[in-house]
């Protein structure tokens, strides 16, 4: 038996089948009923309101209305739903005003299946007005409101705008509303609800899992020169995001990729408009691109094609990083999110939680957000598993092969087979003796200086360095001076990084990022705490090739759609190329028009005619109508 959900998916989008929870989405709101979806990046969210918006107008309720907070990317997105053949269309401040009042017109008339429209439009008389001549006549079909987590200041990106979105229920009561997001954590998804009144919506929460992006964690030792080393072993020409923390450092980043041969943009907050727009299109629109950016970037980015997302810096928490990871792999082919992470990031992160002129509790919070993460970054064991045990998943499929240090009683660990600590288990060592003579060290010096010390002199003290600052305060007449010559002092700032995530040792930000003892210093010094850490090894170098161990159907560094033979590889190049000029003609991103991986099954079935062409995924029939003669002709003279 067909659905309507169904149908309009094989038909309009080229789907064979829907993806977790999208079906069951989707008959929900084609049937009326109010949702939350909470989806990861790239889990596939525009289709559960999109093709309900399409069904409620064949069935004659009318038009959608999608909320986005992102008037860059609007153009775009009806774009891609015009060469599937929908009726959408966007009303913001990028249309003249003769464009906006033909939209305006059309919108009144019912004609539209779905506008995009900015949370500030949305809200104003005007459009309300609107929305209630809609209303009246039957024909405000569904509200979609897009990256609801705006709505939260628990989320990370509140937009006050959002706020006013509560009119929406209260205005029109009976109109269905769907909020997505991909933000999971308990609280921000608490706050939703109460905002947009979303209390009696049901709510499906999808699998966070994304298990063709593989996770990576390194230690930051020369940062750009281990980036320039990951994109040039393992992503040459591909599309890629590096973020960094501050403008300047996007700058500079993005220069010495240049210089390097690497072909990289800027992006962040400080820039021009105009030149973030067209770095963003230059992006979205040419391939190979790697974007250099602030997390002022990325944001309904739905380029399906990016290779890999690496972090020089670390993020603020993990819904942050989970988040800008997964703008890496969309179209499910593999995918590296990568990251270096120092004792220098956990100090600016704890400093600028300090800094922040917010309240004790909302500091507590971030703390304990910042917390979760500096253990992500620690862990020895699978990444993927503390990933998804954050946002409260059941972690099945436990294979105890993965724990190869099980001669004590350590639990039986989650295995994913795809992130660096399942495909090469690190070699722990036990910290706790340099934690103590690390703590004893930082106890000491207050004792006899009467002030705090910062990293760097702690680990010469407890080395037994003669430096002048040991002379100036007389500290190698201290007990611990030299006691643990032994360390290196890459060691020690293991240990320490550990014991700040662990909070055995506060930063205080307000007298130099000197080293304090805390609450939970004494449990170490005790031996209560055991600290253990991976032993250090040098960054990239020790990487498995890809599809070593368990990751399902991975076999190469290069996603699958360049698996063909010689001619079938000729076929692919044409069509690509064939594809950059419709693009063009249609101020569109190429993969907009097909993605690779559907020109790749084109190339592969060598097709002779259109009937060939049914059911390649990603061929929708406006699309076969619209390009069909024109993908046989370039498939055929290839
Ligand atoms: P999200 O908004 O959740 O980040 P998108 O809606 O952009 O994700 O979807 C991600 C990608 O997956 C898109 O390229 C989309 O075309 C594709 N996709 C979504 N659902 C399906 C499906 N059922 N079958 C095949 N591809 C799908
Ligand atoms: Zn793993």
């Amino acid at each position: 038996m067909t659905t309507p959900g169904r149908d309009i998916l094989r038909e309009i989008f080229g789907y064979a089948q829907f993806r977790g929870p999208q079906q069951a989405i989707i008959e929900h709101a084609v049937a009326g009923g109010d949702a939350l979806v909470l989806m990861p990046t790239g889990g596939g969210k525009s289709l559960c309101y999109q093709i309900p918006a399409i069904a409620r107008q064949r069935a004659g309720h009318g038009v959608s209305i999608v909320i986005s907070p992102l008037i860059a990317l609007m153009h775009d997105q009806v774009g891609a739903l015009h060469e599937a053949g929908v009726d959408a269309a966007f009303l913001n401040s990028t249309l003249s005003f003769d464009e906006a009042s033909s939209v305006e017109k059309r919108l009144l008339r019912g004609d539209i299946t779905l506008l995009y429209a900015a949370p500030e439009r949305v809200t104003t008389p005007r459009f309300l007005a609107q929305l209630d001549s809609l209303q009246e006549r039957g024909l405000l079909s569904l509200f979609a409101i897009d990256e609801a987590h705006c709505v939260s200041q628990w989320g990370h990106d509140f937009r006050p705008e959002y706020r006013a979105l509560s009119v929406l229920h209260e205005r029109y009561a009976g109109v269905p509303r769907l909020a997505l997001t991909a933000t999971a954590d308990a609280l921000t998804r608490a706050d939703i609800v109460e905002r947009l009144q979303l209390q009696e919506a049901r709510q499906f929460v999808s699998s966070f899992d994304r298990p063709n992006i593989r996770y990576t964690i390194v230690e930051k030792k020369e940062a750009t020169q281990q980036l320039l080393r990951f994109i040039q072993r393992e992503h040459e020409g591909d599309a890629g995001i590096v973020y960094c923390q501050s403008r300047k450092k996007v700058e500079d980043i993005a220069q010495t990729l240049c210089t390097a041969g690497v072909n990289a943009l800027p992006y962040h907050a400080g820039l021009d408009a105009k030149v973030r727009q067209d770095h963003q299109d230059r992006f979205l629109r040419s391939e190979g691109i790697v974007m250099v950016a602030t997390i002022a970037f990325g944001m309904g980015i739905d380029k399906p094609d990016v290779r890999f997302v690496a972090h020089l810096d670390m993020p603020k928490n993990i819904e942050g990083y989970y988040q800008e990871t997964g703008r890496a792999g969309r179209d499910g082919q593999a995918a590296d999110a990568w990251m270096t992470y120092g004792l220098q990031d956990v100090v600016n992160q704890r400093r600028m939680i300090d800094e922040s002129p917010a309240g004790e509790e909302f500091k507590r919070l971030m703390v304990a957000k910042l917390d979760a993460l500096l253990g992500l970054a620690e862990a020895t064991d699978c990444r993927r598993g503390r990933l998804l045990a954050y946002f409260g998943e059941q972690l099945e499929n436990v294979d105890a092969a993965g724990d190869e240090d099980g001669a004590n009683n350590a639990p039986v660990r989650y295995f994913c087979g795809n992130c660096d600590n399942c495909l090469a288990p690190p070699t722990v060592w036990d910290g706790t003796d340099a934690a103590r003579k690390l703590l004893s060290t930082i106890y000491r010096v207050q004792q006899v200086s009467g002030i705090s010390f910062g990293a760097g002199h702690i680990m010469d003290i407890v080395r037994g360095k003669a430096t002048d600052k040991v002379a100036q305060f007389g500290h190698e007449t201290l007990s611990t001076f030299g006691l643990g010559s032994a360390y290196s002092e890459q060691q020690l700032r293991g240990v320490l990084r550990q014991l700040i995530a662990i909070s055995a040792v506060a930063v205080d930000a307000q007298a130099f990022n000197t080293l304090q003892l805390t609450e939970g210093s004494r449990a170490v010094l005790k031996g209560e705490v055991a600290v253990r850490l991976r032993e250090s090894i040098l960054a990239s170098a020790t990487r498995a090739p890809r599809g070593s161990k368990g990751a399902s159907g991975r076999g190469s560094a290069k996603p699958a759609p360049l698996d063909l033979d010689h001619e079938a590889q000729e076929r692919y190049s044409a069509l690509k190329a064939w594809r950059a000029e419709v693009a063009r003609e249609h101020n569109l991103p190429a993969y907009v028009i097909f993605h690779d991986a559907t020109l790749a099954a084109i190339a592969q079935r060598n097709p002779l005619s259109l009937d060939d062409l049914q059911g390649i995924s990603g061929m929708g029939e406006k699309k076969l109508q619209a390009y069909g003669d024109e993908v046989l002709r370039v498939s055929n003279c290839a």
